[in-house]
């Protein structure tokens, strides 16, 4: 029953997600910080779910201590303080919150493409300095200013329809083809986005393809006097390519909220042999340097514990691994468990030949209403509503299941 579930909370996450867990009476552990090693070994011995944020290391060694434990939500978008090949290899899925801020980085992007178009962080930190220096040369309105987006995803997409408000003009480049919203338009190559924008903003992810994506061949193709945004990963863009291009005067201003290196922790700033260009940042004019807050509001903090709360209470009740980052993606619709006899087989195994046949031996003598399977990696996982099972069935049924050679986790809803 929902009752027996146990729930480590931990590093604060957000109210949303408790209430959500209290609703189902799931028996709540919560801590405002992170654990040690020691600490983290003990408490996770017997939860069957523990929510974390970035400080929490979910290493192997820890893991391999949790005897209960089936699902950890990430409380956050990274989820590279878990181990997570250990973690799938131990039947245990992984969920994490990619989306919820979305919304919250398209506003601050508005508000720099506003703020490059002012001066206005210089304007600000001159008179922070006692300086007044009232100017309206280079200084421009947005309004029927052409917006380049580069990556129309969640984010690039939203920020389309807020700047399009503004009375921008918006195009934009992806590897997908993607449907405009409002009058945005689709170009075919980032070269002609970055030839006819006056802004271009980079919302791709981190992978091998956009690693330095904009460096000093495609500032050239940029429009002479336009502004860079990056708040997407620290590696899309060549810094000392950017430097150069803003010493030159070729852009007129950027924006970055993300760094190759950053800090793992707030403090005095990184000047290190990995970030060896951040002073020459910090003395260019019209640069906006922010320390990765493109996501941060209380908006994005609730909306994640909601995301990564119903996340966790469907693949505890359900077992739906929909959104998992680590594991097979199986859900099925319509679970009645009010329904008299039937049982929800949730199985998962390790992802060889013939366990299919096994398995299915061994529910044949019920009746199958759905059955749904799929694996990734070395892990499957099986998800089977049936019918016909009476009570006094379940125990063995279960025991019949724990017992096949490839199994890593049973579980039965009814
Ligand atoms: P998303 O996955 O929804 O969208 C990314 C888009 O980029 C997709 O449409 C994809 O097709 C496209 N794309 C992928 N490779 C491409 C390529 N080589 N060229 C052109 N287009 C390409 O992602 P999202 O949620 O919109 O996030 C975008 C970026 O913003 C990610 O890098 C994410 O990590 C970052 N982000 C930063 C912050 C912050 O605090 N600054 C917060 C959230 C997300």
């Amino acid at each position: 029953s929902t009752g027996d579930i146990k729930i480590l909370l931990l590093e604060n996450v957000n109210q949303t997600a408790i209430d959500i867990f209290n609703a189902q009476g799931y028996q709540v552990e919560f801590h405002k910080t992170s654990l040690g090693e020691e600490d983290l070994i003990e408490k996770i011995k017997d939860v069957h779910a523990i929510g974390i944020r970035s400080k929490t290391k979910l290493t192997a060694n820890v893991l391999k201590h949790a005897k209960n434990l089936s699902v950890i939500g990430c409380f956050c978008i990274g989820t590279n303080q878990v181990d997570l090949e250990f973690a799938a290899n131990a039947g245990i899925a992984v969920f994490n919150s990619p989306f919820s801020n979305s919304r919250s980085v398209a506003e601050l992007v508005i508000c720099e493409i506003i703020a490059l178009s002012r001066q206005l962080g210089d304007r600000s930190s001159e008179l922070h300095n006692g300086v007044w220096n009232k100017v309206s040369a280079k200084c421009w309105e947005i309004r029927g200013k052409t917006l380049g987006i580069v990556g129309y995803g969640h984010i690039g997409s939203q920020l389309s329809v807020l700047a399009e408000a503004f009375g921008m003009n918006v195009i934009y480049y992806d590897v997908l083809m993607i449907m405009a919203l409002g009058t945005a338009k689709q170009v075919p190559t980032l070269n002609e986005l970055l030839a006819s924008s006056d802004f271009v903003t980079l919302h791709v992810p981190e992978t091998a393809e956009t690693k330095n994506m904009i460096s000093t061949p495609q500032l050239a193709a940029m429009k002479d006097g336009a502004y860079l945004l990056n708040n997407a990963r620290g590696t899309v863009v060549d810094i000392p390519a950017l430097i150069d291009a803003l010493k030159l005067g070729k852009l007129a201003g950027a924006a970055l909220d993300v760094y190759p290196h950053e800090p793992a922790k707030n403090g005095p700033l990184f000047t290190n042999d990995l970030n060896p260009w951040i002073s020459e940042l910090q003395s260019l004019k019209n640069v906006i340097l922010t320390p990765h807050i493109g996501g941060s509001t209380e908006e994005a903090q609730s909306a994640i514990g909601v995301e990564v709360g119903t996340a966790l209470t469907s693949y505890i009740n359900e077992g739906s691994s929909i959104g998992a980052v680590n594991f097979p993606e199986v859900s099925l619709r319509g679970l009645d468990l009010d329904q008299e006899n039937v049982v929800r087989v949730l199985y998962i195994h390790q992802n060889v030949p013939g366990v299919l046949r096994t398995v299915n031996e061994i529910l044949s003598s019920y009746n199958i209403e759905k059955q749904f399977s799929d694996s990734r990696g070395n892990v499957a996982y099986l998800m089977a509503d049936i019918s016909g099972v009476n009570q006094q069935d379940i125990k063995s049924l279960y025991e019949k299941l724990e017992a096949t050679q490839y199994k890593i986790i049973t579980r039965l809803l009814y």
